[in-house]
Formats: C-alpha cells, sequence, structure tokens
C-alpha cells in the first residue's frame, strides 16, 4: 500500500465480515427480508481517521484493488451519514472530516461500508468525548444499515431481525480464510430481487440451523465447513455464474469449502489452517485471480487503533 501522511485525530478500525450462515426469508410488510444469520469479523478490515473540520468532508486512501469510483465522495457516503446522525443525537454542530483507509473490497457483501460507519461512530464519540452509551450506539448503527450493529460488536454472533439484532456468541477457534474480491462489485437489492424471483415460497420466519450452532463449540474447522450455508449464494451465482466455477476451483485447490459472503460476489473459503491457506491463495493466483487475500477470523469489534 502507498505511504499516506496521517491526518491528526482519532482512527478506528473496523472488520470485514462473512455471514457463516445466513437465511432468508419472505419480504415483511417493511419491504426488509427478515435475516437469521451468524456473522464473524475478518482480519480483513478498514480504519477510518476523524479530524474536527469547519465543514463534512470524506477522503479515500486505498490499496491497488479497490474500485474507487464506486466510494461516494460527498453527503452519500456512509461515513457522512454516520457522523450527522450521531452529532445530531448529541445535538452538536460540529462537522469532520474523515479519511477511510480501505482494504474491503467495495459492494462486495462483506459489509465495507457498515463496518466504515460503525467505524466513524466510535472515532466521532472518543474525539469529541460523547460518551455514548452502547445502547445508543447500536440504536444509531441500527438506523444506518442491517449490519452496521454486528460490526460495532464484532468477533462471531447471532444476527436476527433484519440483521441488526445482534446476540454474541463463543467462538475460541481460529478460522483460516481465503478471500476472493471480484472485479466489480453486485448491487445487493438486485441478488435479493432475484431470490425473490427464484424463491417464491421462502418461509416467513427463519432459524440457523442446529448442526451450525454445534460446529462452533467445536475448533476443528472441517465440523464448521460441513454446516456452512448461504440463501443468496443461487441467487448471486445465478447472475455470475463465474462464482461457481471459483467455487469449484478454490476446493479442488484444497480448501474445506467456499461460499458466497452474503450477497456477494466476494468468494471465501474456509481452510484448515494457515498452511493450506497459503496453498490455495497460490493455486488460485497461478489460476489467473489477481486479488487474493488470507485473513483469519474473528477478530474484535470497532477499536481505537491511534490518537494523533
Ligand atoms: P453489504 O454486504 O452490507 O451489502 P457490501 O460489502 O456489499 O455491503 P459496501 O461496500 O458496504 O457493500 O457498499 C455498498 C454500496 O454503498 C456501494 O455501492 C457504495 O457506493 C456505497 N457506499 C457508501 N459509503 C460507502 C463506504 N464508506 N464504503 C463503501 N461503499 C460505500
Amino acid at each position: 500500500m502507498t505511504a499516506h501522511p496521517r491526518s491528526p485525530g482519532v482512527t478506528v478500525r473496523a472488520a470485514a465480515k462473512v455471514n457463516l450462515y445466513l437465511g432468508v426469508g419472505r419480504p415483511r410488510s417493511d419491504g426488509y427480508h427478515p435475516l437469521a444469520t451468524v456473522y464473524q469479523t475478518l482480519s480483513l478490515h478498514d480504519d477510518v481517521t476523524a479530524a474536527t473540520s469547519g465543514r463534512w468532508s470524506v477522503e479515500l486512501v486505498s490499496e491497488d484493488g479497490i474500485d474507487r469510483d464506486s466510494f461516494p465522495t460527498g453527503e452519500d457516503n456512509i461515513v457522512v451519514r454516520a457522523g450527522r446522525l450521531l452529532a445530531a443525537h448529541h445535538r452538536d454542530a460540529r462537522a469532520a472530516s474523515l479519511t477511510v483507509r480501505k482494504s474491503i473490497p467495495i459492494a462486495g457483501g462483506l459489509a465495507g461500508g457498515s463496518a466504515d460507519a460503525a467505524a466513524t461512530l466510535v472515532a466521532l464519540d472518543r474525539l469529541w468525548d460523547l460518551q455514548t452509551s452502547d445502547a445508543d450506539l447500536l440504536s444509531i448503527g441500527g438506523q444506518l444499515g442491517s449490519d452496521v450493529p454486528f460490526a460495532l460488536v464484532g468477533g462471531t454472533a447471532l444476527g436476527g431481525g433484519r440483521g441488526e439484532l445482534v446476540t454474541p456468541m463463543l467462538d475460541q477457534a481460529t478460522r483460516w480464510w481465503v478471500v476472493v474480491p471480484a472485479r466489480s462489485g453486485l448491487s445487493t437489492p438486485v441478488v435479493y430481487r432475484h431470490f425473490d424471483q427464484l424463491s417464491p415460497d421462502a418461509p416467513e420466519e427463519v432459524h440457523v440451523s442446529e448442526d451450525l450452532l454445534s460446529a462452533l463449540e467445536h475448533p476443528d474447522n472441517r465440523v464448521l465447513a460441513a454446516t456452512l450455508h448461504n440463501d443468496l449464494a443461487a441467487p448471486a451465482i445465478d447472475l455470475r455464474p463465474e462464482l461457481g466455477e471459483l467455487i469449484e476451483a478454490g476446493e479442488r485447490a484444497g480448501a474445506l469449502r467456499g461460499i458466497i459472503s452474503g450477497s456477494g460476489p466476494t468468494v471465501l473459503f474456509l481452510c484448515a489452517d494457515r498452511g493450506s491457506a497459503d496453498r490455495v491463495r497460490t493455486s488460485l493466483v497461478e489460476a489467473g485471480q489477481p486479488r487474493v487475500l488470507v485473513a483469519l477470523g474473528p477478530v474484535s469489534g470497532t477499536h481505537v487503533v491511534e490518537y494523533a
């Protein structure tokens, strides 16, 4: 990554997520899909730096492979919406400049925007010493997006409602993942619409499988691999058939299981251990994949990494 001078302020780290289980139901009367999910944070992360300023602004610092054109540079960036919402909650008229150091692919199904929003809430809370309660941060996060509360909490957690009701879970094992971002993103609403077309009989209520919940108590990644599940995989692969081919290639290279992350198009491979993850990565790079990362999970939720 290119070296950039750090702006003064508070820097907060927020992790990408994978859904170990994603059950999706029929749309509710408010238009949202009911979800039953188990989230896990990955060591792949963005950092958000907040500094007081006369006006709201956002700047992107990114490594190669990030689709910079998809990053909104104005008021529609979720970090500005997060900052404004927190300031309004405290009836605070201040504004801030926000710098996002992005490694999480945009529109990749890894909830990078949600992670940035969660990091912004914590960064501004610390910068301005607002002492926002955890309950209020979670509720403001839930207003910004379904995945924001989990980004605040991190680790491994059960998600209900439209994803915003988060219950932390014990997962003491280290899970090794190979992450393969796609060249261009997939729109989450488009994938959900395709899910509705493919699954007109989706249930009203969804539940996480008992098999996955008990697999989480087992340190062996082989046990967990057999229980991973994503209801959005079929619509995502139908929209992008090459994702199915990629999953087969990674599994042939030794991964325990390849899955679509959330609404895709990022593909994640759960591997037995670090050595296996490195071998799968090498094999996919040799097969022509331009960006293949190794990440572990779970890691902690949003946390301060620098006061300057
Ligand atoms: P999810 O899995 O929650 O749908 P995602 O990983 O698929 O998330 P994001 O990277 O969060 O997708 O981005 C979704 C859309 O939000 C993008 O099309 C992008 O233009 C917009 N967006 C707004 N702010 C941000 C941000 N800070 N980072 C990334 N995308 C942002």
